[in-house]
């Protein structure tokens, strides 16, 4: 336990304030210390000390002017954590909590989201403290083409390859910010991830993360002798990751019951209308209030009505959750109200949804509980297959890419469960998903050298 206080310790000093990024580095080694205390190779070579510390932290200026006339100032960034296994990869968020905490965060778990894919991947993130919400067309275009006027000359095809979505940034923004790489370096080439299916996009790209964290529930399921059919699930968030979980849930035959946005949760009994969702936040980008109109049989709960100590989402009664939101969004109240609730299964769709307390409930009530950098995999995945598409030329069925994806979650699952079992923890998969991505990615780094 020595390394993960001194570790954090000298995390403070060198890189105050960045609460999220200890929480998020204070998970992984935790789960480290089996395989450190019987190797002395990850402690000869300082393993954890360079893991911690990012490759390269770009931060600059994002200056744009709004359909006022006014010039706005945010703050851009781009952290090229680790490149051990493959071009730096991970998406972009704008959202104005972000901060080098968050991006921090972001890229240090994207490290080992990534080398538990099996892929030729490293591990990146970037975003800004832009707020899309309420922003007309012109003006998210505009701050795109800004970020990315900056942006071109850190990333390439081979040493970063930048977006695919995450949260504020979606298939409208990664076309201008493609639009403007383009024009910058005159060059038409596979640098972001979830483009149109117009101009070199994937198929399943868009529905991987839901889709995927909802294969890997099933995959928790089966090995417990148990399926996803007919059971009620709380899933949280209304954005892309949480409207294919929906989809895929259905497709399954469970009955998803719940979603929630920025400014309240909608709780439906019979199960939430997906095409009312698709096209309240896909088309007319309205907040979930509105469900009411259309269902007033379903129960709508404002923030301000939230219990003080967590969310209205986790405190209905379900079969499993499926947090699909952000960080911190469950916490051990919520945890302890789920698994009262007769909850037994979590599989993340976001980055870190649970707090540590949420997790060390799961982990001690012994549900299949599936941590977000497996569980929820399954984007970054398929942005790798639209890399393989795109440096080959070709493009893949529907069938093709989802039954990759498919595999890539079985993968994960297999990978992380045995390891959990080969270090005496059998069905503990956040210490299983953890030693097993450090691993791939700490032993590439020895046979690197000192770099
Ligand atoms: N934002 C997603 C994640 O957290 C996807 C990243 C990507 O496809 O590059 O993994």
């Amino acid at each position: 336990m020595n390394y993960i206080h001194s570790t954090i310790a000298q995390l403070k000093t060198s890189s105050p304030a960045q609460c999220e990024f200890y929480q998020a580095v204070e998970e992984v080694l935790e789960s480290l210390e089996p395989i450190l205390e019987n190797s002395e190779k990850y402690k000869k070579n300082a393993i954890i000390q360079r893991l911690v510390e990012p490759e390269r932290q770009i931060m600059f200026r994002v200056p744009w002017v709004d359909d006022e006339g006014n010039i706005q100032v945010n703050k851009g960034y781009r952290i090229e954590f680790n490149s051990a296994l493959g071009p730096y990869k991970g998406g972009l968020r704008f959202h104005p909590s972000v901060n080098a905490s968050i991006i921090k965060f972001l890229g240090f778990e994207q490290i080992f989201k990534n080398a538990l894919t099996g892929l030729p991947i490293g591990g990146g993130k970037g975003g800004a403290n832009f707020d899309p919400k309420g922003r007309s067309d012109a003006e998210i275009m505009r701050f795109c083409q800004s970020f990315m006027s900056e942006l071109y000359r850190h990333i390439g095809p081979t040493t970063d390859v930048v977006p695919a979505g995450d949260i504020g940034v979606g298939a409208r923004e990664i076309g201008y910010l493609f639009g403007q790489y383009k024009r910058l370096t005159g060059r038409y080439e596979g640098v972001l991830t979830g483009k149109s299916l117009l101009w070199g996009g994937s198929l399943v790209r868009k529905e991987a993360t839901g889709y995927g964290a909802v294969y890997f529930a099933d995959y928790m399921l089966q090995a417990r002798g148990d399926s996803l059919q007919g059971k009620r699930c709380l899933v949280s968030g209304a954005g892309n990751v949480a409207i294919y979980a929906i989809e895929k849930l259905y497709q399954m035959g469970a009955t998803p019951v719940s979603c929630s946005d920025s400014r309240g949760t909608v709780y439906h009994e019979s199960g939430i209308d997906l095409n009312l969702i698709k096209c309240l936040k896909e088309q007319s980008r309205d907040c979930l209030s509105v469900y009411k109109q259309t269902h007033p049989d379903a129960i709508y709960i404002s923030v301000n009505d939230y219990p003080k100590d967590g969310h209205a989402v986790w405190r209905f009664n379900a079969a499993a959750a499926f947090p699909c939101a952000t960080q911190n969004e469950l916490t051990q109240a919520d945890a302890s109200a789920l698994l009262s609730g007769g909850c037994l299964l979590v599989s993340e769709g976001a980055n870190m949804p649970s707090t540590k307390e949420a997790i060390d409930c799961f982990i001690a009530a012994k549900i299949a509980y599936g941590p977000g950098k497996a569980a929820n995999a399954g984007g970054v995945a398929t942005s790798q297959l639209e890399m393989a598409q795109n440096a080959s030329m070709q493009s893949w069925t529907f069938e093709e890419v989802d039954e990759k994806l498919k595999q890539i979650m079985k993968n994960i699952f297999v990978t992380a469960n045995d390891t959990a079992t080969e270090f005496g923890e059998p069905g503990n998969l956040l210490l299983g998903a953890n030693i097993a991505g450090f691993r791939r990615v700490a032993d590439a780094m020895i046979e690197q050298g000192v770099v």
